[in-house]
């Protein structure tokens, strides 16, 4: 237990870690919006963690906030984690030995933790308002310090805090007493030995005036009721660390190892915005993402991976180490997250990609042809909307081209299709031959063959193999295109 003028230190570390034979991490959201790329990233390295030791992965919603806490929130939260594959072991879903997993049903454990906290003087009701606390608060800045409760509460006698209950009613707010001069230490997993000063906090509200948990306390007793070894969290909530050692402490819990992960900004070192193309991760689903390229560009945004290919979950969990995470910010650039599509892409299984490809190339695409469509067009895409493009160029009669297609038409002689009609006119083989003939009668080769073709066949400048889309566009549809340019 801390005394006034003490050290409280909580020592850990990373070399700990071997040596637990048990390790338990959670992510602990609050479903008031949004799975985000931060947070997302937040559950990834937990999920890492436990995985990597064969612990176990826990996730609890911390629903305190009843106003904002929306169980639309909670299913869409959940159904982001299942489709990243971050399973959780115990969670308000799927139960466990440590439920509920919902703050909103935990409310018996606190009450009695309040009731000892207050008993043994550890706690005590304030009844200051919150005009009172915005207005000292308001002085506080006005002279140059740090805003913390002045204490007017701290002192009450029973009696008078009984004839305060009555007028007030029965809720009140719940402060824990923080002893002064106090030293509190503890390791962080990401940023080393920290050191705060009891002085600098003020004593903290554990239960809200209307009767809710504070954060900071259902936070921190929960992690240790749950048996939580290791916290992974984000920056902004390491000045909370302290007064949750100080609950912990004063309870007598188990207090877990903190890393707390550096922000993630946009590639301009901006806070991430809409503008870095920072979407939630239901956004990033719809738009076609793989959830294999989300996890890699997330795994990486903070820990560095030797291996620059596609990794599996394992993979990423056997290569994961938290002595590795970084504490400078990281830095979400959408190209990488591009280059991980791509990769996911020409990883995937081609049944899978078809299943990704929107409807209209489910419309378009002829049954027989569905296999190579997906293999000639993969290293083209990028979004499922970029196999549409390639189905309506392949299956339709419109041609979208671009201004640089039409110029390269142009600038071919209407000799050179005609000649291509010609080879084709009496053709029936494959590209290789197409081109060979045509090779030889007009004397072209290298680029001043397959440039114009290309740009007259697709409409573009730049595509999928030309070999492999001349098997699937109709012959009819190449005879056309080749005309065109006579
Ligand atoms: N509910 C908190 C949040 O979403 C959890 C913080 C923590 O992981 O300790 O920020």
């Amino acid at each position: 237990m801390y005394e006034a003028g003490n050290r409280l230190s909580v020592s850990g570390g990373y070399a700990t870690i071997t040596t637990m034979s048990i390790i338990r991490t959670r992510f602990a959201p609050s479903p008031t919006g949004d799975l985000h790329l931060g947070n997302a990233r937040t559950a990834l390295y937990a999920a890492l963690l436990a995985r990597a030791a064969e612990g176990a992965f826990l996730l609890r919603i911390e629903d305190t906030d009843a106003a904002r806490s929306l169980p639309a929130h909670e299913a869409s939260l959940m159904a982001d984690l299942r489709w990243l594959g971050l399973n959780w072991d115990e969670g308000p879903d799927r139960g466990g030995p440590h439920g509920p997993y919902r703050q909103s049903e935990r409310e018996p454990y606190y009450t009695e933790f309040y009731a000892r906290l207050e008993a043994e003087g550890r706690a005590y009701p304030c009844f200051c308002t919150e005009e009172e606390l915005e207005r000292r608060r308001a002085l506080q800045r006005a002279a140059g310090q740090p805003p913390r409760y002045s204490g007017t509460c701290a002192a009450l006698s029973r009696a008078e805090i009984e004839a305060r209950q009555t007028q007030a009613g029965t809720l009140t707010s719940l402060r824990l007493r923080v002893p002064p001069r106090l030293t509190l230490e503890f390791a962080d997993l990401v940023r080393g030995p920290q050191v705060f000063r009891s002085d600098d906090l003020g004593d903290f509200v554990i239960r809200r005036s209307d009767g809710s948990p504070s954060f900071l306390f259902a936070n921190a007793v929960d992690d240790a009721l749950m048996g939580v070894t290791h916290v992974l969290r984000g920056a902004d909530h390491i000045s909370n660390t302290p007064r949750q050692l100080l609950i912990l402490t004063a309870l007598g819990l188990s207090v877990p190892q903190y890393g707390h992960l550096s922000l993630i900004l946009g590639a301009d070192g901006a806070p991430l915005s809409k503008r870095h193309g920072a979407r939630s991760l239901g956004e990033l689903r719809k738009t076609g993402y793989l959830p294999e390229a989300v996890l890699n560009h997330l795994a990486r945004l903070g820990h560095p991976y030797g291996e620059t290919g596609l990794l599996s979950l394992d993979q990423l969990a056997a290569a994961f180490m938290p002595k590795h995470l970084g504490a400078a910010p990281a830095h979400h650039d959408e190209g990488a997250l591009r280059h991980w599509q791509r990769e996911a892409l020409a990883a995937a299984d081609w049944t899978r990609l078809w299943e990704w490809l929107p409807a209209e190339v489910h419309a378009l695409v002829p049954k027989a042809d569905r296999e190579p469509f997906v293999t000639a067009v993969r290293p083209n895409l990028l979004l499922p909307s970029d196999g549409a493009y390639w189905a309506r160029a392949i299956y339709t009669e419109n041609l979208e081209s671009t201004a640089e297609a039409r110029a390269a038409v142009t600038a071919a002689s209407a000799a050179f299709y005609g000649a291509a009609l010609e080879v084709l006119s009496g053709h029936g083989g494959d590209f290789k031959s197409f081109t060979e003939a045509l090779k030889k009668i007009t004397g072209t080769r290298g680029p001043a063959l397959f440039h114009p073709l290309r740009a007259a066949l697709t409409g573009t400048l730049a595509g999928p193999e030309l070999a492999r889309l001349w098997k699937l566009i109709p012959t009819e549809q190449i005879r056309q295109r080749l005309a065109a340019g006579t």
